[in-house]
């Protein structure tokens, strides 16, 4: 286990880079610049003149097919997953993000020209403290054969299982404590994949019309290769790849979850769905804070987590339960 730092970061440097959108096939802008700690991620429709922007939170997912799209009134940003993913990995906790469409450039398919530009961009450690979410009891989302848990952990850890009927998926699993050097080596690479019929099915109705060889992994409709030349970067890209999802989905919780996650046949829907589980569930975890002792820095659960997860989580508890003020748009774990 890898003990979660208690400070907020956010990046040091302003960095952009530029790539195709994978839905509308036209090339998007994307920067991404320092933000003030307590802020969160949030993103910017910068194309928009009101320039409106929307929290990086679960509470704004909009939809969960094909990627993760967030928005607010009919302002919406889609496929926000990898650089969520790859946020998560760097431990950044607030940025502002601004996008001249409403996707995220999918780049390579993976995330990891995001940890490249984040690399670039430099890490700079702010005064306030993090406030983490701590699972006490696990919390589990089905739905039909698809599962998703969350167990009490010492540290961030997920394991991810998939299987596809034989083909050069079959079965896979993959488990990672997620700290940052193991998501740039192990997972930050991994490419999103589609089988060809899925592909063509989607052009077809005139979806995903970015996406090319470059981009994404085409399986065979033999099942048993991959239509790129290059072959695959890991035997088990794909399973890596579902890993990444989730990390970069889990990490619109808006701050730091102390837990072990383990997704069977998992999708961004299932993984929005364990999202709403444990803020529904509030007797299964606490919020813990860091308090300066002397010269170190203890963990320190949060006397009310009730009260706490009512400011933060209003609108999201059992009815009986929420009776605190809505949410702010911002970070849900501000301090
Ligand atoms: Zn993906």
């Amino acid at each position: 286990m890898t003990p979660i730092e208690p400070y907020q970061y956010t990046i040091r440097n302003t960095v952009s880079c530029r790539g195709i959108g994978l839905h509308t096939g036209s090339m998007v802008n994307l920067t991404i610049k320092p933000g003030p700690a307590n802020s969160g991620i949030r993103f910017v429709r910068s194309d928009i003149t009101s320039r409106p922007d929307i929290a990086a939170n679960f509470e704004q997912v909009v939809d969960t097919q094909l990627a993760t799209t967030i928005g607010e009134g009919s302002t919406t940003i889609s496929t926000t997953e990898h650089l969520m993913a790859a946020l998560q990995g760097a431990g950044i906790d607030n940025a502002l993000i601004e996008v001249d469409s409403h996707e995220v450039p999918i780049m390579d398919g993976s995330a990891g020209p995001f940890v490249h530009l984040l690399k670039k961009g430099g890490r700079k450690q702010q005064k306030a403290l993090r406030k983490i979410i701590r699972i006490t009891k696990p919390i589990e989302f089905v739905d039909g054969d698809k599962t998703i848990r969350i167990e009490p952990y010492d540290g961030f850890k997920v394991t991810g299982y998939i299987d596809f009927d034989g083909g050069i998926i079959s079965k896979q699993s993959y488990s990672v404590d997620v700290t940052s050097e193991r998501f740039v080596k192990e997972i930050a690479r991994a490419r999103t994949f589609g089988f060809v019929e899925q592909v063509e099915h989607l052009w077809a109705n005139g979806l995903a019309l970015g996406g090319t060889l470059d981009n994404v992994i085409a399986i065979h409709w033999d099942r048993r290769s991959v239509l790129n030349e290059s072959g695959l970067r890991f035997d088990d890209e794909f399973i890596r790849h579902k890993v990444l999802d989730l990390i970069g989905d889990l990490a619109l919780m808006g701050c730091p979850v102390q837990g072990h996650v383990i997704a069977n046949r998992s999708g961004h829907a299932l993984h929005l769905g364990l999202m709403k589980k444990i803020v529904a569930t509030p007797e299964a975890w606490e919020f813990v804070g860091f308090k300066k002792r002397g010269q170190s820095i203890i963990q320190q659960t949060i006397k009310n987590t009730k009260k706490a997860a009512k400011q933060h989580f209003g609108p999201l508890l059992p009815k009986n339960q929420s009776s605190g003020p809505a949410l702010p748009p911002s970070s849900p774990c501000v301090a």
